[in-house]
């Protein structure tokens, strides 16, 4: 916590439901401690019912911006005044800036996730990803990868009409990129992976009470040369980048793309970059515990 608040501190923080198992407080206010920025960053548990009011909250108090989590990131997008390209496309916002009295929405989620990539010295650019899973996180995933320009997209997910809305989005939006779905059948992923650069687990498989669970099971799915990254971040290590670490597979956790997707956040907010060193030694300690 910031041990100098005055009655200049300027408030930042997240809304969403629940907030109290959130990051977010820990990695921020560990930025504004390091760079010594007079901010406190601070949870609040808002839901669809009291939505506008929380808004309107976090306005009048002048907060400098906040996030926005589960269950409001979609519903939240008729009070913002303005959005950002890819927080339009993706249809969901995660951070959201005060101008002056004006709510820019931004979607962070995706640049996290890219960034996460690029700092394991891999380019997304032209490459070919499979993603398993089509929720939120799929949707920012699957459409920055669109705007960063990749060859080819394949989502996998077990409800087959999710996959497609997203495909839909990036088919009338990115005509250079290719993009097909499918349910999620073991065959038809062991073929699409054949010739992918990069594997996505965007499904809570891996986490919680689905931790001895993996998308993939059998190692043969995976080669060598295969990229394999995991959403989930709790445990950093999950069932699925443990079997690709047997195959020698590069892997990428998800612990990159939520640091990154922060250190977006807090750019936008505080135009400073965040000390990535210290904070992310805070997050893992405190996942730890
Ligand atoms: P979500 O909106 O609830 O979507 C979950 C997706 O996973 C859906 O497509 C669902 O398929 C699929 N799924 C769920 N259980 C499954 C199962 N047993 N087998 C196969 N597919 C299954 O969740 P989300 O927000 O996208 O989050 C997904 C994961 O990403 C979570 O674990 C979350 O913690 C992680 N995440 C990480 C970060 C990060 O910064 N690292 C950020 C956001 C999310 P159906 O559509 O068929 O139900």
């Amino acid at each position: 916590m910031n041990q100098s608040i005055t009655g200049n501190t300027r408030l930042i923080g997240l809304i969403g439901s629940p907030v109290t198992h959130s990051l977010s407080p820990l990695m921020h206010n560990t930025a504004f401690k390091k760079l010594e920025l007079d901010y406190a960053y601070l949870a609040f548990d808002v839901d669809t019912e009291n939505l506008e009011d929380g808004v309107k909250a976090m306005k009048t108090l002048n907060a400098s911006g906040f996030n926005v989590t589960m269950p409001i990131k979609e519903s939240i997008l008729p009070y913002l005044d303005e959005l950002s390209r890819e927080a339009k496309l993706i249809g969901a916002v995660n951070t959201v800036k005060n101008i002056n009295g004006r709510l820019k929405g931004y979607n962070t989620d995706g640049m996290g996730y890219v960034k996460s990539l690029n700092e394991e010295g891999f380019e997304v650019g032209k490459k070919k990803f499979v993603l398993v899973g089509a929720g939120g996180a799929a949707r920012s995933v699957a459409i920055q990868l669109a705007i960063e320009g990749v060859r080819e997209i394949v989502i996998f997910n077990r409800d087959r009409d999710k996959a497609d809305e997203i495909c839909q989005i990036i088919r009338e939006n990115f005509h250079d990129v290719e993009v097909k779905t499918s349910e999620l059948n073991d065959e038809f992923l062991r073929r699409e992976l054949i010739n992918a650069d990069v594997f996505v687990n965007c499904t809570p498989l891996g986490m919680g009470p689905h931790e001895e669970k993996s998308v993939i099971e059998d190692p043969e799915f995976l080669r060598e040369d295969l990229v394999v990254s995991d959403l989930v971040y709790h445990p950093i290590k999950t069932r699925l980048i443990k079997i690709a670490e047997t195959k020698g597979c590069e892997i990428v956790t998800g612990i990159g793309m939520i640091l990154w997707q922060g250190a977006y956040a807090f750019k936008i907010w505080t135009g400073e970059e965040m000390p990535m060193e210290a904070v992310r030694k805070a997050i893992v300690t405190g996942r730890q515990r």
